[in-house]
């Protein structure tokens, strides 16, 4: 039985991201799937929560075909430590599949096997371009699964964007 570990931000989860993980799951038999800086919400750059993020990809993966788990995890100082912050977070996992840089180095380093995903449509499908389109008011939820536009859309996630994007807004301690 092979289990497999991926992790993103998610702000928001998009197609992406789905392509990833509908891959993944047809080379394991579990996925772990970390929300990774629970800890931040009601900025720029992470305006969702870590709970709201477990919604998004929770409902989005519904139907896939094998079973799942989705845990927050959040951020600490120590780069050299993190993986194992990481693994005492989440049920036992034998691969990770990233291509963001800094994960990929610190579980090769740890001694995970880890396998690159491939990045899928990148400039149609980036949580950048899709938080951009959501303050200037263009179209985005064609960019993401259906479930996800009706987690953001239920607690009105695009207007806290846009206050939380507005400079004297955003507070930092
Ligand atoms: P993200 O949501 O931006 O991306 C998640 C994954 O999806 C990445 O591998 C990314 O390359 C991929 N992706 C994005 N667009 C894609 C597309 N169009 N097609 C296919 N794949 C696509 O999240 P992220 O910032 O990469 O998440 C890493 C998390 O790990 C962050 O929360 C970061 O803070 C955390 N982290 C924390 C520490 C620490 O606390 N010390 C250390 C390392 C990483």
């Amino acid at each position: 039985m092979t289990r497999a570990f991926y992790i993103g931000r998610f702000q928001p989860y998009h197609f992406g991201h789905h392509a990833v993980i509908t891959r993944i799951a047809e080379e394991v038999d579990e996925l772990v799937i970390g929300i990774g800086s629970a800890q931040k919400s009601h900025e720029t750059t992470d305006p969702f929560t870590a709970g709201e993020r477990v919604l998004m990809v929770y409902n989005a993966l519904e139907h896939l075909p094998i079973r799942h788990y989705v845990v927050p995890i959040e951020d600490i100082r120590y780069n050299s430590i993190w993986v194992h912050h990481v693994v005492s977070r989440t049920p036992h996992f034998d691969v990770v599949y990233s291509n963001n840089p800094l994960v990929i180095q610190l579980f090769q380093e740890a001694g995970f096997c880890v396998k690159e995903s491939p990045l899928y449509l990148r400039e149609r499908y980036s949580g950048t371009e899709i938080r951009r389109r959501m303050i200037e008011g263009e179209k985005w939820e064609h960019l993401v699964p259906k479930p996800v536009a009706e987690v953001i859309n239920s607690f009105d996630g695009v207007a806290r964007l846009r206050t939380v994007s507005t400079s004297d807004s955003n507070f930092s301690l």
